[in-house]
């Protein structure tokens, strides 16, 4: 069996979910999840970025009784109570006050562990503020939120455009896989490519950029067919108007089906061989205003994409020199001895046989 079917696989979620909500929240509402400053991508140059994750009641899809994606546990990075917007407002301007002596280009980047424009986590009111923040800011030439595609309209994003002004604002968004029964069977992410287009195109006319978020390797795909679909996922998304694509090698959270996989040994992540593979194809495609992102979380550890342990960090700085310069040929100082034992591991019968010719 390669997945569950759509309801087996989100009550199996939705199980795990409730197991772990309680054991894992903490309780705090007035400072952020986190916060930091890094040395960054911005659109077409580098530059600096507040990194600001807010503590928010939390995904709705995560807190549904579908239980959310299969391989995310943000949902436990939020409090138990449910912070009232004095208390969201609070925790940017305390964030903020990081970047005071920041002289760089700014970009600040608010993530939410789920949706910025769901008004359910982030209220209109505390939305407006934020933005009037940043807009009287004359150093920030970005904005990045994140949000389900559900979230998005014509509405919303004019009144974003019309206090950032002339700021560019991009929104992330999870499409995962351009492939709609990995997304759903295999993610339990629960929307599907029309909705993300739809979602596209509301941006692109409105003047908003859009990121995808491509997960390398879902749970219940082989190593080679993670490739591929990574491939074809972010092919797709430049093609529809994409603007930024963030690589996220898939990493075990704990309380997710896929830690429930990973204790079973039916789930090892990606190697970083394939992060690479994967890279050095979709550079071919960058053009001006795209950039191409690879997240760096987990790398290097057992739960984390990794490969023999003895090159991982080496890989993980060119991946990071990658991402900040945009130079693929950085991509061809990875070596070890390893990506044998890797070529190995991605030739499996099983996944010919499922191959596209044009992968053969
Ligand atoms: S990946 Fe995004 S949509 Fe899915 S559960 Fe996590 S925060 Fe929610
Ligand atoms: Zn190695």
């Amino acid at each position: 069996m390669l997945g569950y079917n759509d309801s087996e696989l989100s009550n199996k979620i939705f199980q795990i979910r409730q197991k772990s909500l309680n054991r894992y929240r903490g309780d705090f509402i007035r400072r952020p999840v986190k916060f930091w400053l890094e040395r960054d991508r911005l659109l077409n140059k580098v530059g600096t970025s507040l990194v600001v994750i807010l503590a928010t009641r939390g995904c709705s899809w995560a807190l549904s009784d579908k239980g959310g994606c299969s391989m995310c546990g943000y949902i436990y990075d939020t409090p138990i109570t449910v912070p009232d917007s004095e208390s969201l407002i609070k925790q940017f301007d305390l964030a903020y006050d990081a970047c005071r002596s920041v002289e760089d280009s700014l970009a600040v980047k608010i993530f939410t562990s789920g949706s910025f424009l769901d008004e359910l986590e982030i209220p209109k009111a505390v939305r407006e503020a934020i933005f009037k923040k940043i807009a009287s800011d004359e150093r920030v030439e970005e904005v990045i939120v994140e949000t389900r595609p559900q979230y998005v309209n014509y509405e919303i994003l004019s009144e974003c455009h019309d206090i950032l002004r002339d700021i560019y604002l991009e929104i992330g968004i999870g499409l995962e896989t351009s492939n709609d029964e990995i997304r759903n069977h295999y993610i339990n992410k629960g929307f599907n490519l029309n909705e993300f287009e739809r979602a596209v195109s509301i941006a692109n006319k409105s003047g908003v950029g859009v990121k995808s978020y491509i997960l390398i390797k879902p749970p219940f795909l082989r190593e080679r067919e993670a490739i591929i679909d990574s491939i074809w996922s972010a092919e797709y998304s430049f093609k529809i108007g994409v603007n930024s694509i963030s690589f996220n090698p898939c990493t075990v959270h704990r309380g997710t089906l896929v830690e429930y996989l990973w204790n079973q040994g039916k789930y090892r992540p990606p190697w970083l061989w394939s992060v690479i593979e994967i890279l050095k194809i979709i550079s071919k495609n960058l053009t001006k205003n795209k950039r191409l992102i690879c997240s760096l979380v987990g790398i290097g550890s057992e739960k984390g994409p990794h490969n023999c342990g003895k090159c991982d960090k080496r890989i993980k700085d060119l991946l990071a020199e990658f991402t900040l310069n945009q130079n693929p040929e950085v991509l061809l100082k990875a070596e070890c001895d390893c990506k044998n034992e890797w070529r190995d591991y991605c030739e499996d019968e099983f996944i010919w046989n499922r191959t596209p010719n044009k992968y053969k």
